[in-house]
């Protein structure tokens, strides 16, 4: 089933496809897959590939998938060879080809979050069920299986310990976790990377998440942003599901080789 495209976003897209270099950036989960229970088993729509297939064959035209995913699981669900450009981890970790991989954290990051894991780890190994998870320029702190007051007590202690030990870090606070980053970035910084890199004209960025949000920022005028879904967005265009998004990438390629 494919819904007709929009006028506005017809004439947006008429007018990206006439410029000389473009950049499609594209979250994948939710945007060109549809949500599954098993992240690892997530795909991009048949369709949704087919189109990606079509604007990448086109000349100056580059595509590249977004997403919160770490750079390897994303790599996996994507099913292109090393050759796609990928964002990971919410723009930490950036594969712009085969040999040009941006390192998520610098030596000096990973030695930070080793001295702070190195503090931590005691603690955490003290309280069952407790667990730490490597993150690519840090690591998440996991209560989840966790007594409720012990989680709560483990939780405070791991923030008052590293506020003595690296004042610096990025705290965040999640359901069940606390988690610890050396550096932070976010989809905005991953797409600025992208931009630059590619050195692109014009760009399509299409999500359906709040984290979303940080890159459809960035757009500029002659740029495209599409919501995917019903949520609030600052996008300036929307479609409903992954397959109004194959829809639009359809067109575009048709516009574009035409
Ligand atoms: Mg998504």
């Amino acid at each position: 089933m494919t819904s007709p495209i929009d006028g506005a976003l017809d004439e947006a897209l008429a007018s990206l496809a006439r410029a000389p270099r473009i950049l499609i950036a594209l979250d994948f989960d939710g945007t060109l897959a549809p949500e599954v229970d098993v992240p690892d088993e997530a795909r991009a729509l048949p369709a949704a590939r087919e189109a990606v297939d079509a604007l990448r064959a086109l000349p100056d035209t580059v595509v590249a998938y977004v997403s919160g995913r770490s750079l390897e699981s994303l790599a996996h669900v994507a099913e292109y060879g090393d050759d796609l450009p990928l964002v990971g981890s919410h723009g930490l970790e950036v594969r712009l080809g085969p040999d040009d991989v941006r390192p998520a954290a610098t030596d000096d990051d990973r030695a930070r979050v080793a001295a702070l894991r190195g503090h931590l780890e005691p603690l955490v190994e003290a309280v069952d069920g407790a667990w730490i998870e490597q993150k690519p320029a840090g690591f998440a702190v996991h209560t989840r299986v966790v007594e409720e007051v012990a989680a709560r007590v483990l939780l405070e202690t791991c923030r008052a310990v590293a506020a003595g030990v690296d004042a610096a870090m990025t705290v965040r606070d999640g359901k069940n976790l606390i988690e610890f980053s050396a550096r932070d970035a976010t989809k905005g910084d991953g797409l600025r990377v992208l931009r630059e890199a590619f050195a692109v004209d014009a760009v399509l960025f299409a999500g359906d998440d709040v984290t979303d949000e940080d890159a459809l920022a960035m757009l500029d005028d002659g740029d495209v942003g599409i919501k995917v879904g019903a949520a609030p967005t600052r996008a300036g265009y929307r479609v409903a599901d992954p397959e109004g998004m194959v829809t639009v990438l359809a067109r575009l390629g048709e516009l574009r080789a035409g």
